[in-house]
């Protein structure tokens, strides 16, 4: 298991039309059927599209650069009883590819093979790791045509995606259902960026981004504690680390989080009027301050909704709308109000929605929270100050337990 912070060289995203469409149609299999090893259903129940895929993936254009596999990451598969881990390939340039699901066959396992067209791999990529956890066996590299294959186990899933700026393509393993009644309900809480990516600021009042919602992570934990004795709360990072997007959704995944809250604050380029909360839950967007947030926040240049993104967000919005919505709106409430005893014009605005990467794949309630403006003036001057922290945190806290009580 490689648990590495996040690469931020930004590739250079070449044949995007193709690769959407394969990627397109891979999702299109992977989430219609999840076969484990007791409902094989291999390419046989590929549907009309096979033609049209083995056309897409010749090699078209002779004068692409290869893409270039720089590493692969499995995350959360840290807990002996994880219930899913996250494979992330990352790459240098953006590859040709599609995936399959294979049943268990013989002594080989249900496996899901991502079969790479042209791509050249990089001397630290392991030929093999062994996972052992969370559904998965190991992950390998396998030829003759490059392909990196998840040796699953029995009664396991996989779900894959990609997301761009850098090009991933990411694999959601879930270890199979497995619902354990009378848990205690688990909150996992995630300061946004850390490490080298330390977010918004605002040099000033010597405001950083991650500093500040850090802070605000551990004081909603506390609060929460206190007023959910029976609710155990997890922080993504305690400490000012890297931590790619990827694993703090996939540490929820794995723990089978009830809700994934990620805390960060809101900052603009521009002249910021009112400032105010704001709470987003995963969904496309044509808003453009939506659309330049979350490429903020996810590290893009652009935010860049390609088609598979927004089918992951329908089919968000088919499996978790409802509880993010519900979650989102609780959040909004407490925390306005609570913010509002320190800061009475603090503006709300309101319940929004974008596409935020850290929020893609989430097996739980998630949303954003956009706790404050750091370039408005009357928020920055009060987040100084610990009364207005502690404030905010507490609503959040709030939100949290008035939707857990609620379920
Ligand atoms: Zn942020």
């Amino acid at each position: 298991m490689t648990i590495v912070g996040r690469s931020r060289k930004h590739a250079c995203i070449r044949g995007g039309t193709n690769t959407s469409i394969l990627c397109l149609i891979g999702l299109l299999l992977v989430v219609v059927g999840c076969p484990g090893d007791s409902s094989p259903k291999p390419d046989g129940a590929l549907p009309e599209p096979l033609p049209e895929l083995a056309e897409l993936a010749e090699p078209a254009k002779p004068a692409r650069d290869k893409a270039r596999l720089v590493r692969i990451d499995v995350y959360g598969a840290g807990a002996a009883d994880a219930a899913g881990t996250r494979v992330v390939l990352l790459f240098e340039g953006a590859p040709l590819f599609h995936q399959e699901q294979l049943p268990a066959q013989g002594i080989l396992p249900a496996r899901v093979a991502i079969e790479l067209e042209d791509v050249e791999w990089g001397d630290a990529v392991p030929m093999s790791q062994a996972v052992n956890r969370g559904g998965l066996q190991r992950v390998r590299l396998a030829t003759p045509n490059p392909r990196v294959v998840l040796d699953l186990r029995p009664g396991a899933t996989g779900r894959v995606f990609y997301l761009t700026d850098p090009y991933r393509i990411v694999v959601d393993v879930s270890a199979g259902s497995r619902r354990r009644h009378n848990r205690r309900p688990l909150v996992v809480l995630d300061p946004g960026h850390g490490g080298r990516e330390p977010g918004a600021a605002n040099d000033r009042h010597g405001l950083v981004e991650s500093e500040v919602a850090l802070d605000l992570a551990e004081l909603t934990a506390s609060r929460l504690r206190a007023i959910m004795p029976r609710t155990r709360v997890m922080l993504t990072r305690s400490t000012d680390v890297d931590l790619s997007l990827e694993e703090r959704c996939a540490l929820a995944n794995a723990m089978e989080a009830d809700a994934f809250v990620s805390i960060h604050l809101n900052a603009s380029s521009e002249p910021v009027r009112k400032g105010g909360v704001t709470t987003f839950v995963l969904d496309t967007t044509n808003n453009r301050q939506a659309l330049r947030l979350a490429a903020r926040e996810n590290g893009t240049r652009v935010a860049e909704v390609t088609g598979i993104q927004s089918l992951l967000a329908k089919y968000h919005r088919r499996t978790q709308a409802e509880g993010s919505l519900t979650l989102a709106g609780k959040i909004q409430r407490h925390t306005l109000q609570r913010g509002r005893s320190v800061l009475p014009k603090l503006a709300n605005r309101g319940v929004r929605r974008a596409m935020f990467y850290v929020l893609v794949g989430a097996r739980m309630p998630s949303v954003l929270v956009e706790a404050s403006f750091l370039t408005y003036e009357p928020e920055a001057r009060a987040l100084t100050r610990a009364s207005y922290r502690r404030a905010l945190a507490h609503g959040i806290a709030s939100g949290i337990a008035s939707y857990l009580l609620a379920r």
